[in-house]
């Protein structure tokens, strides 16, 4: 039985008579620039969130992008943000000119460290952009603390937490702004690329509309130089199909996760990460997690966690044979992210570089199981089962080697 990663088709073509009725509404509309379902979808998930603008964008990377033009950041600034994340969260900071500053992962919730960051704003600190990782919360209230200690602004990147909460409130409206994607593969998938940038702020708001249309207002009158980050109504469209059943998507994806971890912290050698339910304030640690061979992902109380991925920690090496042992088995699987970036090429310029050892360590174990919404029963139980007979033949000598514990009986 295959497994795929994602399976986007599950999702989607459910919901086909009412994306195709959506795709003619804007077809018969004429309107393909704006107006009123780009209004819609940008109520909708500002409702969702509890925040009071909501600007749909082009994709996750402009959101960031324009966050980062709205708030008048640029050359001579430094903005911190952690090196364990997607490309685009450090590359909009390049791209407008600021440098970014890379600091160390969590290796129990995989987010951003608040002592590191502590220790690494200056007086050139314009910005720091917590991302949630995954799915879950960064540590927002040691962050925000320090932000206004030093007066830099906070811009989320929730590209990855749509819905996510942290202390009861869903993330992306505690910063300046919050920014989000819909990427086919985050949890609100699109049908091409698109995002959304939050904001409490009305004056903020109304820069980054403006700005998000080369700056202008009124037309062809330009009080800043911006660009065209617009979110095409044919998307917020489709989108708008698809949020109705959001908080479906999610409670499956939950499902799925509390499964994995409920039958795969039965394995010998399998142990959760920090310990299991344990804050992870500050940094956390692995110490718990001495002696196992792979570590699931810890979800925090405080935080209601959205599985974009499921992320186990594979140690003693033995990742990329996992990898390649379940991808035989037709599972797919992923490394996210197996170059953390202030190693990477296009940022050899930001010097001096330390090593930031927890982040180089986390590229060399993490690897993402499986958890979209529509994976049945069967397919849980044959990704737990592949690696239960890894596990199980890995370490054994051939003539200790214990049989596998098959899927259902055992385990
Ligand atoms: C996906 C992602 C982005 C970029 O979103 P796009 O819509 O692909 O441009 C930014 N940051 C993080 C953490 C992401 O996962």
């Amino acid at each position: 039985m295959s497994v795929p990663l994602l399976d986007l088709n599950a999702q989607n073509l459910a919901l086909e008579d009412e994306l195709k009725a959506a795709f003619e509404r804007v077809l018969h509309s004429g309107q393909f620039i704006m107006g009123p379902e780009v209004d819609g979808l940008e109520t909708r998930i500002a409702a969702m969130l509890g925040v009071r603008h909501g600007i749909g964008v082009s994709s996750g990377t402009d959101a960031i992008l324009l966050a980062l033009m709205a708030l008048g950041i640029g050359p001579g600034d430094e903005v911190i943000c952690p090196t364990f994340t997607f490309f685009a969260t450090a590359g909009c900071v390049a791209r407008v000119g600021a440098t970014p500053v890379f600091v160390d992962s969590c290796p129990t919730c995989f987010n951003l460290r608040v002592d590191e960051v502590a220790r690494t704003i200056t007086p050139k600190t314009k910005a720091i952009i917590p991302v949630h990782l995954f799915g879950q919360a960064a540590e927002l209230d040691g962050i925000l603390d320090l932000a206004r200690a030093h007066d830099v602004a906070v811009i989320e990147d929730a590209a990855q937490s749509l819905g996510a909460e942290y202390n009861g409130r869903p993330v992306g409206g505690f910063g300046a702004f919050g920014t989000f994607s819909f990427f086919p593969s985050k949890n609100l998938g699109g049908f091409g690329d698109a995002g959304m940038v939050v904001t409490n702020d009305d004056e903020l708001a109304a820069k980054a509309r403006s700005l998000r249309t080369h700056g202008a207002k009124p037309k062809y009158y330009h009080k800043y130089i911006g660009g065209n980050f617009r979110l095409d109504p044919l998307q917020a469209a489709l989108l708008s199909v698809k949020l109705p059943h959001y908080r479906e998507y999610t409670g499956k994806r939950r499902a799925n996760a509390a499964y994995y971890t409920e039958e795969l912290s039965r394995l010998p050698g399998v142990a959760i990460a920090g310990g299991g339910g344990k804050s992870c304030q500050n940094g956390g640690s692995d110490e718990g997690d001495r002696g196992a061979r792979v570590v699931l992902p810890a979800m925090h109380g405080q935080r209601a966690h959205i599985w974009n991925q499921y992320t186990i920690q594979v140690l003693g090496g033995k990742r990329d044979a996992l990898k390649v042992a379940l991808n035989e088995k037709g599972i797919g699987t992923e490394v996210y992210y197996p170059v953390p970036l202030h190693r990477q090429e296009c940022f050899a310029y930001v010097q001096p570089r330390e090593s930031l050892p927890l982040a180089e360590r986390l590229s060399k174990v993490c690897l993402s199981l499986p958890v979209y919404p529509e994976l049945t029963v069967a397919q849980k139980d044959e990704v737990i089962g592949a690696i239960a007979t890894v596990l199980g033949g890995s370490e054994a000598g051939p003539e200790q080697r214990k049989p596998a514990p098959s899927v259902r009986g055992s385990l």
